[in-house]
């Protein structure tokens, strides 16, 4: 049976690890403790996070065909929260997500469905593959201790594109082209309250600051107790990727109370992640990239757009490719 080894348990790698384990015996490696990525949700004492993606759209035949059970079983939902779109402080428009155009979250957890899938894989988790070699016809892992990790003969890699370029071996035929894909920052601000903040909406987007969404992340289903999730703009994260995280606190908490025009600074838990490669810019032409010859394929949103939707869209149709191979 073909050996193949997926780096990165997010939706990407569990998607695709999926489809070619009917086929082939499939082993991926992740960094994290966790499956899920980017679809990511902070559990701590009484609150939940989602730090990483806060919702997605289903367009796609294909897509929404995968998400009807998982929507019958609970592990995604609807969300439909009061929505407000602010121009710096200035509340412009609010209104309800449509019927029409349904958001997405996972429940109870973003990643509940990513975890879900990684349950039928066989997946490690905390290993992170630091390099990979080719010897005698195989492709060899290495951890960061420089430990084999084992030898396959295909190798699928998902991480976002610029983790993927440094592993990338040289001579992979599509190395430049990923090496093009430029991913931006993001700062995540979790804040979780004892009582809640009577606010007008649940979801809101901001133009013209430095903050680019506000979000009640307890108004989604399934979450307790009330919590707030603030992202910065892309553009703010990538001028201030080296600040001291303390600094980004201080200054996300600034520019959150001045859009809302009330302090927010009497959180129980405060908490701020950094995302290196939130969102890519300039995706790449294609949906995923293949070389048949070296035996090596990479997928991910980062190909298509930063979105979940993407990121199973580039998963499923490198998978389809793939199958013809083995
Ligand atoms: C702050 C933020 C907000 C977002 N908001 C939204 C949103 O509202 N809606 C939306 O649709 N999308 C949103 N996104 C984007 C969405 O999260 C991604 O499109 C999607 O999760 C990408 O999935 P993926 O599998 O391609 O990549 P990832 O989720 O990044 O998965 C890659 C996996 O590879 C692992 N990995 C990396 N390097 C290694 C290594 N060397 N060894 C082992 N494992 C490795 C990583 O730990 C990770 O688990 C957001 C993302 C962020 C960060």
């Amino acid at each position: 049976m073909t050996e193949i080894a997926v780096i990165g348990a997010g939706l990407a790698g569990c998607v695709v690890a999926n489809d070619l384990s009917k086929t082939a015996s499939v082993k991926v490696y992740e960094k994290s403790s966790r499956p899920g990525g980017r679809m990511a949700t902070r559990v701590v004492s009484r609150h939940q996070f989602d730090h990483g993606a806060q919702f997605f759209d289903a367009t796609s035949p294909d897509f929404k065909s995968f998400l009807k059970p998982l929507l019958e079983n609970g592990c995604v939902a609807r969300w439909d929260p009061r929505f407000a779109e602010f121009d710096g402080p200035k509340l412009i428009r609010q209104t309800r997500w449509s019927d029409s155009h349904p958001h997405y979250v996972g429940k109870p957890t973003m990643s509940s469905f990513v975890d879900k899938l990684s349950k039928n894989l066989d997946c490690v988790f905390e290993i992170k593959v630091a390099s990979i070699e080719r010897q005698d016809e195989r492709w060899v892992l290495y951890d960061t201790e420089a430990r084999r990790l084992g030898d396959y003969d295909w190798i699928i890699l998902t991480a976002p594109a610029e983790q993927t370029y440094q592993l990338l071996p040289n001579g992979v035929d599509f190395k430049s082209r990923v090496g093009l894909v430029k991913m931006l920052g993001c700062y995540s601000l979790l804040l979780g309250y004892r009582d809640a903040i009577n606010l007008t909406f649940d979801a809101a987007s901001v133009k013209n600051a430095n903050i680019s969404w506000i979000s009640v992340n307890s108004s989604k289903p399934d979450r307790k107790n009330f919590s707030l999730l603030v992202q910065s703009t892309n553009r703010w994260a990538e001028q201030n990727m080296n600040m001291d995280l303390d600094e980004v606190q201080e200054k996300l908490f600034k520019f959150t109370s001045e859009i809302l025009c009330l302090n927010i600074n009497t959180a129980d838990y405060v908490e701020t992640k950094r995302w290196r490669f939130a969102n890519s810019i300039r995706p790449t032409d294609q949906s995923f990239f293949l070389d048949r010859s070296n035996q090596v394929a990479s997928c991910g949103d980062w190909c298509i757009k930063g979105r979940i939707e993407a990121a199973f869209l580039s998963a499923k149709r490198l998978a389809v490719e793939l199958l013809k191979e083995l």
